[in-house]
C-alpha cells in the first residue's frame, strides 16, 4: 500500500466525525447569513471611509453581524487592530483600573501576553500601571473549582480570564461544557466579576458563543478562524455594551470610542466571516486526519481524532529537536507560498523560547492557513493548525509519509 492509499484507508474510517463537522458548519452558516441578511448587506457597505470616519454604515454593520453571531451586545472588529494579542491588550487595559486584580483561571496565559500582564517586566505593562494579576492553574485539565470558589468568595476580582486554547502547552483546550458551567459558578458568587474569554482558535469549532453562557467579552484574532485567511490583519472584541465602549476609548479616543476609525477592509472581513465556518470545518478535518493516521503510525498525539475538539490545534510530540524541524520544513514546503524557504531557530518578539514556524501563508503569520509553530525545548511538540481547503492539508501530510519512508 502506498502512502496516499494509507491515508484514503484511515480517511474513511473518519466518515461519521466528518459528518458531524458538516454539520456544524451547516449550522454556523446558516447563523452568519441570517446575520447579513438582518444587516442588508449591500455592495455600498464595501467602501471605505476617511479621517475620523463617522457614519461608517459598513464598520457598524459588522460590528452589529459579529454581535448578533456570538450573542453578544455590541462588538469591536477593526483592521487596525493587529491581531489576536493587541485585542486581548486593549481589552485588558480598557475594563482594568489600577489596583484591581486580574486573575487567569487557566494557568499561566499565552506567551505573547507576559510582557503585557507584567508576568515579564516591561515599562508598559499592566503591572506598571499598579494592576494585579494572579493565575490558578487547572487541574486534570479542567478548572480548580474549589480554588476558584475560595478566592472570589475572599477578595474582590475585577477580571476573570479564560484562555481557551492550550498556546504552548500540553493541558487539553477548554470546551463549551466546562467554560458553561465555571461561568456559572463564577456568577452565582460574584455577578459583577468580568469574565473575558481569550477565544483564539476556538470560534465556529462549536455552534454555541461563551457570550451565550454568562461570559461578558469574547476576544479573538482575524489572522486566525475569523478571517477564513481573507483579512490582511485584524482583531475582534465581542460582548457587554459597556465594556466594548471602554475598550474602544482604549483603541481610539476617550469620549469617542467605537464612533471614530475608518475602515477600508470591510469586504476582507465580511468575506472572511461568509467563509469561516467552512474554513474551520476544513482545519478540523486537516487537524483530524493528521491525528488519527500519525497516531496509528505510533506518534503522541493531542487530540485524538475521536476526542471532543475544542479548538483547531493539533499537539505531536517529537521527543526530538531535528524530527521536529524535519516536520516544520514539509508544512513549509506543503505550503502556498515561500515553500522553497528553509526552517530556523528564531526569537520572536513576544515569545519566551526560540520557535520554528513555518506557515508558507498569503498572510504572514496567518494560523488559519497550513501552519505549524513548535517551540525548541523538551518534549519538541509541533502545534499544527489551519488549511483552507482539506485537500491542502491532505497533501502536506501525504508530503510528510512521503519524506519519512
Ligand atoms: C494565537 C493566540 C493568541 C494571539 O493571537 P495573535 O493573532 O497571534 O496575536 C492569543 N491567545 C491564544 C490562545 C492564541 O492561540
Amino acid at each position: 500500500m502506498n502512502n496516499l492509499e494509507l491515508i484514503n484507508k484511515y480517511e474513511l474510517e473518519l466518515s461519521n466525525i466528518f459528518k458531524n463537522i458538516d454539520n456544524n458548519v451547516f449550522l454556523n452558516s446558516q447563523k452568519v447569513l441570517n446575520a447579513f441578511h438582518a444587516e442588508n448587506i449591500s455592495e455600498s457597505d464595501f467602501a471605505s471611509t476617511t479621517g475620523y470616519g463617522f457614519n461608517d454604515v459598513g464598520r457598524d454593520k459588522i460590528e452589529r453581524i459579529y454581535a448578533s453571531i456570538f450573542g453578544g451586545e455590541d462588538a469591536l472588529v477593526r483592521s487596525n487592530i493587529i491581531s489576536g494579542t493587541h485585542a486581548l491588550t486593549i481589552t485588558l487595559f480598557g475594563i482594568l483600573r489600577p489596583n484591581d486584580e486580574l486573575l487567569y483561571i487557566t494557568g499561566t496565559p499565552y506567551d505573547t501576553l507576559h510582557e503585557v500582564i507584567g508576568i515579564k517586566e516591561n515599562y508598559s505593562s499592566l503591572k506598571s500601571f499598579g494592576i494585579k494579576y494572579n493565575k490558578i492553574d487547572l487541574i486534570n485539565n479542567d478548572f480548580d473549582y474549589n480554588k476558584i470558589k475560595n478566592i472570589i468568595s475572599e477578595r474582590k476580582i475585577k477580571v476573570i480570564a479564560i484562555q481557551r486554547s492550550k498556546g504552548y502547552s500540553t493541558r487539553n483546550s477548554i470546551n463549551m461544557e466546562k467554560v458553561k458551567k465555571v461561568a456559572k459558578l463564577i456568577k452565582e458568587i460574584d455577578k459583577d466579576i468580568i469574565i473575558m474569554v481569550d477565544n483564539c482558535y476556538c470560534e465556529f469549532v462549536e455552534n454555541i458563543s461563551p457570550l451565550e453562557v454568562g461570559c461578558d467579552l469574547i476576544v479573538g484574532s482575524l489572522i486566525k478562524n475569523m478571517g477564513a485567511g481573507m483579512c490582511d490583519n485584524g482583531g475582534y472584541i465581542v460582548g457587554k455594551k459597556d465594556l466594548i465602549w471602554l475598550i474602544s476609548e482604549r483603541l481610539n479616543v476617550p469620549g469617542e470610542g467605537k464612533e471614530v476609525g475608518p475602515s477600508n477592509k470591510n469586504k476582507d472581513i465580511l468575506k472572511g466571516l461568509y467563509f469561516a465556518p467552512l474554513v474551520v470545518g476544513n482545519a478540523l478535518k486537516v487537524s483530524i486526519l493528521f491525528s488519527k493516521v500519525l497516531n496509528e503510525l505510533g506518534y503522541v498525539v493531542s487530540p485524538k481524532y475521536d476526542e471532543e475538539r475544542a479548538d483547531i490545534v493539533l499537539q505531536i510530540e517529537f521527543n526530538n529537536k531535528s524530527k521536529l524541524i524535519e516536520f516544520c520544513n514539509i508544512i513549509q514546503s506543503s505550503g502556498a507560498v515561500d515553500s522553497n524557504a528553509l526552517i530556523e531557530e528564531n526569537d520572536m518578539p513576544g515569545y519566551e523560547d526560540k520557535i520554528a514556524m513555518a506557515s508558507g501563508s498569503f498572510v504572514s503569520g496567518s494560523s488559519i492557513e497550513l501552519s505549524c509553530d513548535g517551540p525548541l525545548k523538551e518534549p519538541f511538540i509541533a502545534y499544527l493548525q489551519g488549511s483552507l481547503t482539506y485537500e491542502y492539508g491532505k497533501l502536506a501530510l501525504l508530503n510528510y509519509l512521503n519524506s519519512i519512508k
